[in-house]
């Protein structure tokens, strides 16, 4: 598949790739590792006419941690680099285990992590080379006026399919985002705006440049679990993040927070997480939160064998497996 034709430019500088970026959305791109964009590109989903390739700017790869600070991961910084770094394995086992199931080790090798977070929505008809698409009329997301997965609907239901996104969430990152006035630092889930037809809420001139993880409390642990159908190479259908803070072994819930990808057109927080702070995690409490995951969960069909009925089925006992998991590496620091 030949790509179509752009203008490349090479910033050196933040301020030089705000100023390249100006453009409207549609006719300029950041190309990072470019592992999603260069698909897009060859699939006709995207035809801009500039791509501004921000890989050369110096000082956006680095991984750094301190415990007053916490973790500050510049958005260039590989996958790879990421889940290899000595600190983040150590002290953030779920953002580890989120990178590590994107892919295969070829795509983490070139993959950024600001990549992963501003990838692009999917559907089983956007998704399709343009010779397939051509031959259904453009949808919402390409600026018709039909939806050829959920019939009727006057909105985009493109799902935003990032593994490393609820990771994040859970441990609240925050994101800094460049622009020709200045800089700020959000919380992450303010990048995500919930339109499968423009999924980020960065706008002209704007670029992420940094993650900022808060250093994790001595007694939380956390765990990422991803349905797919291979092992390897496969988005998930979906991904479930929790992390926990705990008094004790046993003991009470410090903290406790849960995000869902792949099942919405942005990665999910499940607020009602919060209402474990505080007490015991009996049964019947960790009952509530999986019915109110449930209830936040709206897959639409995809291409694989898995039905979206299935992989809603599916939360109930993936958040009960990850909540498992994040208990057992709490308890690891006890011993
Ligand atoms: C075969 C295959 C399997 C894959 N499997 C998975 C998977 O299992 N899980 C998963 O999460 N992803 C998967 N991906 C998608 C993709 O590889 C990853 O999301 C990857 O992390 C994207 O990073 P990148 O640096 O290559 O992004 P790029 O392709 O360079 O960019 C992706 C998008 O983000 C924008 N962007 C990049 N950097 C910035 C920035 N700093 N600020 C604002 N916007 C920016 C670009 O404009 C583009 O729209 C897969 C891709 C392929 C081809
Ligand atoms: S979900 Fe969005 S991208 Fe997919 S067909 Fe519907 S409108 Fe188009």
């Amino acid at each position: 598949m030949k790509l179509p034709r752009f203008k490349y430019v090479e910033p050196r500088s933040i301020r030089k790739a705000c100023e390249f970026l100006q453009a409207p959305q549609d006719e300029v791109q950041i190309i990072a590792g470019g592992t999603d964009l260069i698909m897009a590109l060859k699939n006709r989903q995207k035809i801009p006419k500039l791509l501004v390739d921000i890989s050369g700017i110096p000082g956006l790869k680095e991984i750094k941690y301190s415990d007053k600070d916490g973790l500050r991961v510049g958005v260039l910084a590989t996958l790879r680099h990421l889940t290899a770094h000595p600190v983040v394995r150590e002290k953030y086992p779920v953002l580890v285990q989120a990178a590590l199931s994107v892919g295969t080790p070829q795509i983490r090798a070139m993959s950024t992590i600001g990549g992963n977070l501003c990838q692009d929505t999917c559907c089983m008809y956007f998704n399709r080379s343009a010779m397939v698409r051509q031959t259904l009329e453009p949808c919402h997301k390409l600026g018709g006026q039909v939806c050829h997965v959920v019939n009727a609907s006057e909105e985009c239901w493109a799902t935003y399919a990032g593994d490393v996104a609820p990771a994040l969430l859970v441990l609240r990152a925050r994101v800094k985002i460049a622009g020709l006035r200045g800089e700020k630092v959000v919380p992450l889930h303010e990048l995500f705006s919930c339109d499968g037809k423009r999924p980020h809420t960065l706008r002209p001139g704007q670029l992420v440049t940094e993650i900022q993880v808060p250093a994790p409390s001595p007694s939380s642990g956390g765990a990422y679990l991803k349905l797919r159908q291979r092992e390897t190479l496969d988005y998930p259908l979906l991904g479930v993040a929790v992390n926990l803070t705990m008094e004790g072994e046993d003991g009470i819930c410090k903290d406790a927070s849960l995000a869902l990808t792949a099942v919405d057109k942005a990665p999910v927080v499940v607020e009602e997480a919060n209402r474990l702070k505080g007490k015991k995690l009996t049964h019947e409490l960790m009952q509530d939160l999986t019915k109110a995951a449930i209830k936040r969960a709206h897959p639409i069909k995809d291409l694989c064998d898995l039905t979206a009925t299935y992989r809603r089925n599916m939360v109930n006992v993936y958040v009960e497996s990850a909540t498992q998991q994040a208990l057992q590496s709490v308890a690891k620091q006890f011993r």
